[in-house]
């Protein structure tokens, strides 16, 4: 099969990559975007989305992500199914692999693949999917206020975001596998102290029940070495925050990445190491990890890319 050579390939479609699609469409350099696993991104796996701008009345995860698809193809992108499974960016062109079989070539790539939330792999997880289980407090807490709520996890990620279901909600439970929290001290201290935060240590969440959607969490305590007590507690949603996993695999060898795997770009900029390869939106955000914030970065790398071809 022959290599098919493209200007500009956009790698993942969330809405940074979607973004990056509308702005390098409009400046008419042809992009071609990959969709990848989960068409969309993580935002297809949420229900209402209520903090992007321009929507005052809320709209669906899956229905924001057909309207920026939409919006990129009016412009011209050329958004197709298929999963890059290889990636040498030795030199440029950089060369890609489609589908473990197809090759292209690209002379500039965004990279826009995303992160994807860890989750404990409970049966029940899938079960109640969008049903009270989340792995985004920003998104979906508002659902939950004057309600009852656990947060799985002890990290930063996890401290953040029971204190921001705390403003919300009734209570918040903290499951935490350890005796200890891995968050920083400031954080430690303020979950610690929160009237509505209950940390509960070496707790293990081991399934879920509720008729309609989660109504509570089936745990287990560890109690010394060999004994442990299990009893249940009552939720109405069940938040995952035990952190994310950036896609970058194929990237590594070329570009820098973090300990966890964020693709590290040179200052505020989507700049990687590799001149003409740029990164936006969760793939290379530890932090923010929010659908405008992604949006925002996409547009920024588009930008490059204009400028990094018209040099
Ligand atoms: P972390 O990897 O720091 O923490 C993950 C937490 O989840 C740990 O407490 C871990 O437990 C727990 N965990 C992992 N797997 C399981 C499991 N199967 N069952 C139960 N618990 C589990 O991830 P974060 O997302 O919290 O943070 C990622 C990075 O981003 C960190 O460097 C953090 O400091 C940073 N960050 C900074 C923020 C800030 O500065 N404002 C905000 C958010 C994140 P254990 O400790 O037992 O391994």
């Amino acid at each position: 099969m022959a290599t098919e050579h493209v200007k500009c390939l956009i790698i993942g479609s969330g809405p940074a990559g979607y973004t990056a699609a509308i702005y390098t469409g409009r400046a008419n350099l042809s992009p071609v975007l990959y969709e990848g696993l989960q068409p969309g991104g993580q935002l297809t796996t949420t229900t209402e989305v209520e903090n992007f701008p321009g929507y005052p009345e809320g709209v669906t995860g899956p229905v924001l992500m057909d309207d920026l698809r939409k919006q990129a193809e009016k412009f011209g992108a050329d958004i197709r199914t298929g999963i890059v499974t290889g990636a040498d960016l030795s030199k440029a062109p950089y060369k890609f692999t489609v589908d473990g079989e197809k090759e292209i070539t690209a002379d500039a790539v965004i990279i826009s693949t995303g992160a994807t939330a860890k989750y404990l792999g409970l049966e029940d997880e899938k079960k109640y999917a969008g049903m009270g289980v989340s792995a985004c407090a920003t998104c979906d807490g508002f659902f939950y206020r004057k309600k009852k709520v656990a947060v799985v996890g002890g990290g930063d990620t996890a401290c953040e975001e029971a204190i921001y279901l705390a403003s919300l909600a009734s209570e918040v439970y903290l499951l935490v596998r350890k005796p200890f929290l891995r968050a920083s001290k400031i954080m430690q201290e303020r979950v610690l102290n929160h009237p509505k935060i209950k940390v509960l240590f070496e707790h293990n969440a081991v399934g879920l029940f509720g008729d309609n959607g989660v109504e509570g969490v089936h745990l287990v305590k560890r109690m010394g070495e060999a004994d442990e007590e299990r009893y249940d507690i009552a939720v109405d949603g069940f938040f995952l925050a035990i952190g994310h996993k950036p896609n970058s695999d194929i990237f590594k060898p070329w570009i820098d990445t973090d300990e966890v795997g964020y693709i590290i770009t040179e200052g505020n900029t989507p700049k990687t190491k590799v001149p003409g390869v740029f990164a936006a939106g969760d793939v290379a955000d530890p932090h923010y990890r929010q659908a405008i914030t992604a949006a925002g970065s996409g547009c920024k790398a588009a930008i490059e890319v204009e400028r990094f071809l018209n040099q």
